[in-house]
């Protein structure tokens, strides 16, 4: 019989290295002061829609996550960057906290 609050301590061991790939990214762009808009609500939309298209890897043991990293079909830093960039043109396209929408043709000369 298995005992739930081994599992429930086991299952903390298991991590996401992709989430916390896209973190650091979502992080770093922010603080760059790329984004449209740094307000929390916008940062945390940003977090939401790039982890959203970010397909999570779960690794059992975090020593792992170089080995992980290098492995073929794993999202290289430049996958996670042009997520990030992905999501934080939808989030100035159309910010929640009501700033006023980024406007793209401007900054494409038409
Ligand atoms: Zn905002």
């Amino acid at each position: 019989m298995i005992e739930m609050a081994n599992v429930a301590e086991s299952s903390l061991k298991v991590k996401n290295v992709n989430e916390e790939r896209v973190l650091t990214a979502v992080g770093g762009y922010v603080d760059s002061g790329l984004a449209h808009c740094a307000c929390s609500e916008c940062a945390l939309d940003l977090l939401a829609l790039a982890l959203n298209q970010t397909p999570p890897r779960y690794v059992a043991n975090e020593v792992l996550m170089d080995v992980y990293g290098e492995r073929q079909g794993a999202l290289t830093d430049t996958d996670i960057k042009q997520t990030v960039l992905n999501a934080a043109i939808r989030v100035a396209s159309n910010p929640r906290c009501g700033m006023q929408a980024k406007s793209w043709r401007r900054n494409f000369g038409s």
